[in-house]
């Protein structure tokens, strides 16, 4: 099968389906004069032939199911995570207090894992800091920018000097940011999506969907798009609270996030955590209160 793909120097970006829409991913080779790096193993990687031979090391941006899914491809190379994530790519223990659902969500997400996304732990997996770089030789370098949020170890990865930035789930979709696992953070994000538009680059690789942006102004505008899908998010929480006061279960069963009816195993667990992370931020802000810690209602104020 013939994958589309976008070439710039030393940086090969091979779209997945969908340009790389969940639970695809799109697949990044970057080739120095002495080394090969691929960055992520999304599902796209079991059907490059040929293309991870000369690879000698795996960089992921962050570990999730679907960055994960063609590991298998690379069974033999060393494997670097940021140091916030590496635990939840050594061990199904570690992933587990990555996600933080429950204990029934969890078996039921494992399995499906495994069969749709071939998970498997990698205990070998090597720990990396923001800032660190790796020589690929020929003046071709591979730099760690840490961007927490979607995940605690979440990275833009950065080729130089071609200045492409593997941006991963930054992913600019119309979904917008997701935050929703136990080691992600809606205050960090908010901080990654102002500090990543300084990383100095010129071209942008998500890992779903936007794919390939080449044009500053077109980053910049779905940049921003992507930022206000959380304030559009707090005000649609406000208003889910515009009548009466409301608890925790009733606003997870009314949805924030995801379409009503749209049902998977994490769902609840998700969208819990998300609107706690609003009700938080506007708590903090002054326009919600909790009515009293034994109803557990939020009202606004
Ligand atoms: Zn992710």
């Amino acid at each position: 099968m013939t994958v589309p793909s976008f070439q710039r120097g030393s940086v090969q970006v091979y779209l997945g389906d969908k340009s790389g829409k969940y639970p695809d991913g799109n697949q990044v080779v970057v080739t120095g004069a002495d080394r090969c790096v691929a960055f992520d193993m999304p599902l796209v990687a079991r059907s490059l032939t040929g293309v991870f031979d000369g690879v000698d090391t795996v960089i992921l941006g962050h570990v999730h199911e679907d960055h994960l899914a063609g590991l298998g491809q690379c069974p033999s190379v060393p494997v670097w995570v940021h140091e916030g994530d590496v635990e939840a790519a050594r061990s199904w223990d570690g992933m587990k207090r990555h996600f933080g659902y429950a204990p029934d969500v969890l078996a039921a997400w494992h399995e499906r894992m495994v069969r749709d996304f071939f998970y498997q732990p990698r205990p070998d997996a090597l720990a990396y800091a923001d800032g660190q770089a790796w020589d690929l030789g020929g003046g071709v370098r591979v730099r760690a920018h840490h961007t927490p949020g979607h995940t605690t170890g979440h990275c833009v990865l950065v080729v130089e000097p071609e200045g492409v930035a593997f941006i991963g789930d930054i992913d600019l979709t119309g979904f917008g940011p997701y935050y929703g696992d136990a080691t992600s953070s809606l205050a960090q994000f908010r901080r990654t999506l102002k500090a990543v538009r300084d990383i100095d680059a010129q071209v942008w690789v998500t890992s779903h969907h936007r794919a390939v942006i080449t044009d500053r102004d077109a980053f910049e505008i779905a940049l921003q798009a992507f930022a206000d899908k959380l304030d559009q998010r707090a005000d649609k929480l406000l208003g889910m609270l515009q009548h009466e006061p409301c608890s925790l279960d009733a606003l997870v069963a009314q949805r924030l996030v995801y379409p009503v009816g749209y049902e998977a195993a994490f769902v609840n667990d998700v969208e819990r955590r998300m609107i706690e992370q609003h009700l938080h931020e506007l708590i903090e802000a002054g326009q919600v209160r909790c009515v009293d810690a034994s109803s557990g209602l939020f009202a606004r104020t």
